[in-house]
């Protein structure tokens, strides 16, 4: 049941299940194979605090949030284990290193500001991750780079490399294989470059979840854990348990005419009698407004009630009509792991990922951890 009116639409989160996925990653690699457990973007929508604080528990190595707000946020909730933060930048360096935050390296820039921060702090040895392009050239050293990047580091006593790492950007994808074995190689040569050029040891990292399952040879020390987590992985998800599901209420039901139309625009017009049920989720909540006019439907009673007219703001209309027994209070699935309801059919219509709706469940959608 849920506890108050105000949250009325609910994203419910299965921290068990989520161990159980964390479980299913580990059970495939070698026991000293490290993890990092990829909680940012609010732990890809799950909630930031409360998994972070279960995956510390369960003694994950790393924790890695995109900006130092995310890191920062975790420190002040508690979470004492490191924590990498991927998208680094200059503005936020004393605030990371005064949360004992470890930064992505990327350019001799990043790390001659970096450094700097770090002396003016008065430290030395301050961990770093070096984050190598091997291929998707989104940020990192480039190969031709890495001769000067392994004359510099080792001149630079205030920091020490804790890891060095690159990112597969097709590893999920069987058709660009070929590619991806290539960059696995290329990381393979760059990454030993790097940590051949220091007097102390390196973790090597390169494996999201798709290549955790796909290419046992990108395991190298450590995983970078993400999607896997949160229960999408390969061959329809086979061993993982889902996480999460987006729950409402409704709120009032009506009776209309044929020929009446719902919503803004009237763009829900009526072929039929309809009995509709208003729900307190729209776009505002992160309920895409593309899922509007018959192109989403949400569960009542375990059956399908498609959104009529377009989605508003902070609510939207379901047909009813053919549940029978339907009454105001009663429980709506938006999505689950039910097949047509879940995250992959919604992704494809609205031709994104679910990475991008996870994401998007705003955060006035209250999460309740199960
Ligand atoms: N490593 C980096 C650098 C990433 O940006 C991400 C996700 O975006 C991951 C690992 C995790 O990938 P996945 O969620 O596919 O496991």
């Amino acid at each position: 049941a849920l506890a108050r009116k105000s949250h009325t639409t609910v994203l419910e989160v299965d921290l068990d299940a989520m161990i159980h996925n964390l479980n299913y990653f580990r059970s495939k690699l070698d026991f000293r194979t490290r993890l990092v457990a990829m909680v940012k973007a609010g732990s890809y929508g799950a909630g930031d605090f409360e998994v972070a604080q279960m995956l510390q528990h369960q003694g994950v190595d790393y924790l890695a949030v995109a900006f130092a707000d995310e890191g920062v946020l975790l420190r002040e909730r508690g979470i004492t284990m490191p924590v990498v933060v991927l998208n680094a930048d200059a503005d936020s360096f004393d605030q990371m290193i005064a949360n004992r935050l470890e930064p992505e390296i990327y350019s001799f820039r990043s790390l001659a500001d970096f450094a700097d921060a770090v002396s003016h702090a008065g430290e030395t040895r301050y961990p770093v991750h070096i984050k190598l392009d091997t291929g998707m050239h989104r940020l990192g050293f480039m190969e031709g780079e890495i001769g000067r990047l392994c004359e510099v580091l080792p001149t630079l006593p205030a920091v020490k490399v804790a890891s060095v790492f690159s990112h597969l950007n097709c590893a999920d994808m069987p058709e660009e294989d070929a590619y991806t074995r290539e960059q696995i190689a290329r990381y393979d040569r760059m990454s030993a470059a790097v940590a051949a050029s220091l007097p102390y040891s390196v973790i090597r990292h390169t494996a999201n979840s798709a290549a955790i399952e796909r290419f046992p040879e990108a395991r190298f020390d450590m995983c970078r854990l993400g999607l896997g987590l949160y229960g999408f992985g390969w061959e329809h998800n086979a061993g993982l348990r889902p996480v999460s599901a987006l729950k409402t209420r409704i709120v009032q039901i009506k009776r209309l005419e044929a020929g009446d139309a719902v919503g803004y625009g009237r763009a829900g017009k009526l072929l039929r009698p309809t009995v509709t049920a208003t729900v307190p989720i729209g776009y505002a909540d992160g309920l895409d407004r593309h899922l509007g006019c018959g192109r989403w439907s949400m569960r009542v009673a375990g059956r399908p009630a498609p959104i009529v007219g377009r989605v508003c703001m902070d609510s939207c209309m379901i047909d009813i009509t053919d549940i029978p027994g339907v009454g105001e209070g009663d429980e709506v699935t938006v999505f689950s792991a039910e097949p047509g309801n879940d995250l992959e059919t919604m992704a494809r219509v609205l031709d994104t990922i679910p990475y991008e709706i996870m994401t998007s469940v705003s955060s006035r959608v209250k999460r309740i951890y199960l």
